[in-house]
């Protein structure tokens, strides 16, 4: 699931007995917030408009099947499946304005007279188009209302005009490194964005859940010297008319959970993994020297890639911002500036969740112990060597607290809903892993954490299917025994 850094930090809490917050550098040093842009200018937004068909088998990645969200309802809509976005964004750091064009392919999944897309209402939608022709649309709350009747597998071209101060929305946690999701303005005039499990609808028009992965690319435009930062390979960066405009394109799908954008001073460094994967490293201009910690990232995948296979996307990215959490986002980590979210530790967990939740991801945030369970293991596995224990002492010293966690939060497949991310979520499905090893044997656990996302690549799936699989993969009947880890009261007795 989400802001593993926030994770993290809930983890050193736990773990450190108290973690600083402060916003320094990973030596300690101050972070220098970057200058204000050196003009005034007000980057004009591009207007990709539609280029080829609807219809271009280069969607069909992207196909879904959209399901409603059994904890969080009220975001996502069933009837739309997205394919790809355009995102068109333009950020005026001055007058705090995002002004958007939003141009979604999608596939309606039954009839009807009109679709909803999700989008927050402080942005004010100035046009909506169907396959370029104007439509009626009702902007209520967090829902956008598209009156255009949809047919069945269908696909259409809505575009969606619209511009405003973007506010984040309430998150149903009670984490103290977070408590809003989505479009986040530093006192600069600088914009981040973090957003599990939902809040990429504070800043564009989105089916918004992950059910639903889609397709994306970013053109951002900022007054130079700033820059947009987004998901995705880097396709062009230009400097025109004092707005600097970059490109991003992502070429597998996402959930929107796992988009992101900033917009700052950046200056990047890169780095490559011993196999070739070549990672960027996006840090503020006034603290270049914040890229040296990060550039540890190439060892920690090293380590990942021998235990998961080779990294699953074409690019790696990590972008540090004024946050006091960190979390995945496809093909990026984004992580704010602090020493521990910065740490060697939450590196590797965040990295690890570019397979554990980016290429295989949950369709339902009831499932969110499918992300976070595998990662934290991992991340367990990782400290244990360093460390110099056995992977047996790690998780020792992590059941001391699971129990306290399960009564506090919830089983961790039936958490309570308003206690998203809690360490329920994270150590009691370690422990589960941990267990499982025990009793299949490395040979086979190690087989099953390595194959299983790359055996629903792209996809977002269920509990369900991934019980199916480890017992179809395992031989075993496991039934029970996930049943007591992952929905039981109480920590069940490990070996
Ligand atoms: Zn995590």
């Amino acid at each position: 699931m989400r802001r593993s850094g926030a994770v993290a930090l809930a983890l050193a809490t736990l773990l450190l007995g108290g973690c600083s917050a402060t916003l320094t550098g990973a030596k300690g040093e101050p972070v220098t917030s970057g200058p204000p842009p050196t003009s005034d200018a007000t980057p004009e937004v591009a207007d990709p408009g539609l280029s080829g068909s609807v219809d271009d088998p280069a969607y069909d990645i992207a196909l879904s099947e959209p399901v409603e969200d059994s904890y969080y309802p009220d975001v996502g809509d069933p009837g739309v499946d997205a394919l790809h976005y355009d995102l068109s964004l333009a950020w005026t750091p001055r007058t705090r304005t995002l002004e958007g064009v939003t141009t979604l392919i999608f596939r309606a999944t039954g009839d009807a007279e009109s679709f909803q897309l999700d989008l927050g209402p402080a942005l004010e939608v100035s046009a909506v188009t169907v396959d370029g022709a104007e439509v009626p649309a009702e902007h209520d709350g967090d829902d956008l209302v598209v009156a255009a009747p949809v047919v069945a597998d269908e696909r259409y071209a809505v575009e969606v005009h619209y511009a405003g101060t973007p506010e984040p929305v309430q998150a149903p946690t009670t984490r103290t490194d977070f408590s809003t999701l989505g479009f986040t303005i530093t006192p600069s005039g600088e914009a981040w964005t973090m957003q599990e499990p939902y809040g990429a609808h504070t800043w564009y028009p989105v089916n918004d859940h992950p059910s639903d992965k889609a397709l994306y690319d970013f053109t951002l435009s900022v007054p130079s010297p700033w820059t947009g930062v987004a998901n995705g390979e880097l396709t062009s960066r230009t400097e025109e008319a004092a707005t600097t405009t970059t490109q991003w394109h992502l070429a597998e799908p996402a959930a929107s959970y796992l988009t992101t954008v900033a917009f700052g001073d950046y200056t990047s460094t890169t780095n490559t993994s011993a196999s070739g994967v070549e990672i960027s490293y996006w840090v503020p201009s006034g603290s270049p020297q914040l890229a040296d910690g990060l550039e540890r990232a190439a060892a920690g995948l090293d380590w990942l890639e021998e235990r998961l296979g080779p990294y699953p996307f074409d690019t790696l990215g990590f972008l540090l911002v004024d946050s006091q959490s960190g979390m995945e986002t496809q093909t990026m980590v984004t992580l704010g500036i602090t020493d521990y979210t910065m740490s060697e530790r939450v590196l590797v967990h965040e990295m690890a969740h570019h397979w554990y939740g980016d290429q295989v991801t949950p369709e339902d945030w009831r499932d969110v112990w499918m992300n976070e369970g595998m990662t934290m293991y991992l991340q367990g596995m990782w400290q244990a060597e360093r460390a110099g224990i056995s992977v047996d002492e790690q998780m020792d010293s992590w059941a001391a607290t699971e129990e306290t966690s399960r009564t506090e939060s919830g089983p961790p497949a039936a958490y309570d809903p308003g206690a998203f991310g809690e360490n329920n979520i994270y150590y009691g499905p370690a422990l589960m892993w941990h267990e499982l090893r025990e009793r299949i044997g490395d040979d086979a656990f190690l087989r099953v954490m390595r194959e299983w996302p790359a055996a629903r690549d792209n996809r977002s799936t269920d509990r369900d299917d991934y019980w199916a699989w480890l017992e179809e993969e395992t031989g075993e009947e496991l039934t029970a025994f996930l049943d007591a880890w992952l929905l039981g009261e109480t920590t069940p007795p490990r070996d």
